[in-house]
């Protein structure tokens, strides 16, 4: 999105695409973004679009599929760097109100990214809504900047006006859950665990505290061992995983649902080893049904 917005993203071969030049380099830049016009063949979000689609139709009948996008402040953190939009939402007031102005314009073309997605019928739409973590925003600021209904909210009413189940990805190390699971209740939330950051919620509390009563969830192997792990660990992790979690649902009398998955995106490079994602997915067919 940052890329159709003017800034320029490095598209490496093996690697996550990133900015290295952001469009927005001070407050009137943020007033001057507009929604692109995301049916030229030129722009990464009909890529986006017309990639979903041959997906869907190549596999939609066999497995869920979902089409991915970003958040209206992740959007705006990638056009103008994050350090920059933390500083500028709390500056003065003409900083605060001209995030705002770049929020409301993104949104608007978060908007039309979801009606294009929907006509390509996958079974859901998944957000990166990566901002929602306290060791970046406090409930309020969160709900200014990203939570409220004229930002994520009406977003998320629109995934399922129209057809598509809504979904969140947060792979933060303390993502906002009360907001995101509880209050929006998504039909799937996607999440990392940091074991070695305190408060980073487990498989094991995120159950016990009932958000898997509300979303399916989904997480939380280490997205690097797909890479650095060799086979035989990834079995370990993957069944030392499903035994958290079948434990903590069978305590609550299975009522909870969660999906043995990746914590975030399992890494676009050569050296991630496929092998890895076929141990993963055997091992959880293996271990992870019970009667
Ligand atoms: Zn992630």
């Amino acid at each position: 999105m940052a890329g159709d917005l003017g800034a320029h993203v490095r598209m490496d071969e093996q690697n996550t695409p990133f900015v290295d030049e952001p469009l927005i380099t001070d407050l009137e830049g943020y007033e001057k973004l507009e929604v692109p016009d995301i049916k030229d063949p030129k722009t990464r979000s009909h890529v986006l679009v017309e990639g979903t689609g041959i997906f869907v139709e190549a596999l939609g009948k066999e497995v869920v599929t979902a089409a991915f996008l970003e958040g209206p402040l992740l959007a705006l953190t990638q056009t103008r760097g994050a350090e920059y939009v933390f500083k500028d939402m709390y500056d003065n007031d003409s900083s605060r109100k001209a995030v705002h102005a770049a929020l409301e314009t993104i949104t608007d073309y978060d908007k039309e990214m979801v009606k294009a997605f929907a006509e390509k019928k996958p079974a859901g739409l998944v957000w990166d809504y990566l901002w929602g973590s306290y060791s970046c925003l406090g409930d309020t600021e969160y709900m200014e900047f990203e939570g409220q209904h004229k930002y994520a909210g009406c977003l998320n009413e629109l995934v399922q006006k129209e057809g598509m189940a809504n979904c969140i990805h947060n792979c933060a190390d303390l993502p906002h859950l009360d907001t995101q699971i509880k209050a929006w209740k998504p039909a799937i939330y996607s999440m990392a665990y940091y074991p070695l950051i305190p408060g980073s919620p487990s498989a094991k509390e995120v159950i016990q505290k009932g958000y898997a009563d509300v979303s399916l969830v989904g997480g939380n192997i280490d997205p690097q061992g797909f890479v650095r792990w060799k086979p035989e660990k990834m079995v370990d992790v993957t069944k030392k995983l499903i035994n958290e979690v079948i434990t903590e649902l069978k305590a609550r009398d299975l009522g909870g649902r969660y999906c043995i998955a990746s914590g975030c995106e399992v890494p676009p490079a050569l050296s991630t080893k496929l092998e890895n994602i076929q141990a993963c997915v055997d091992t959880t067919k293996q271990f992870g049904t019970f009667a």
